[in-house]
């Protein structure tokens, strides 16, 4: 797909909900448009917060994007010659995305993959702990505690009614949603 002496790479941003994942990805992308790379960015459908065609941070950059509803589309996602391959909200697209990233790394991409690294009820959420293990580098970010200010690994839903989507295809639906539903907690005030 590019250079075959270039190798592969793959880097992870990982955190809860407003930790600036989305943030850290735009940069990481300007950073490489400004250096000529060949950059492509991937964003879920069910990210409604973007809009379909640009993933977008809550604190306003934005690039745009392709948006892909499964895994399996990725791969038409992305054009020969692509060097960075720019993943947001990596947790929407499943365990097969494990598969898929190793490939592309393994075939000379730079793959820069975002996401959720925990859930609402503080589990480990798939597939960010298994892309966090084979990464070449793993940036984890932490968010500020909505009641005390302190770093917060963890998010909490604050209301059980409004975050559901009703679509079985997607279990992990009940992550779209914005500052009305969530809040980031620190450990102590996760469970409050
Ligand atoms: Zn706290």
């Amino acid at each position: 797909m590019v250079e075959e002496d270039v190798p592969g790479r793959l880097e992870v941003i990982a955190g809860p909900m407003f930790a600036g994942k989305s943030e850290e990805l735009l940069r990481r992308v300007r950073r490489a448009q400004v250096a000529g790379r060949r950059v492509v960015v991937v964003g879920h459908d069910l990210d409604a917060r973007s809009g379909t065609g640009r993933v977008a941070s809550h604190s306003g950059l934005q690039a745009p994007s392709r948006t892909v509803a499964h895994v399996r589309d990725l791969v038409d996602a992305v054009p020969p010659g692509t060097q960075l391959l720019a993943i947001d909200e990596a947790q929407f697209f499943g365990t097969g995305l494990v598969g898929l990233v190793q490939h592309l790394a393994d075939d000379g991409l730079t793959v820069l993959v975002a996401g959720l690294s925990v859930t609402f009820d503080a589990r480990p959420f798939s597939p960010l702990p298994e892309l966090m293990a084979l990464a070449e580098d793993v940036t984890r970010l932490t968010a500020v505690c909505g009641v005390c200010g302190r770093d917060a690994a963890y998010h909490v839903r604050l209301r059980g009614d409004a975050a559901t989507v009703g679509d079985a295809r997607y279990p992990v639906a009940a992550h779209v949603g914005g500052a009305e539903t969530y809040q980031a907690r620190c450990r102590r005030h996760r469970e409050e």
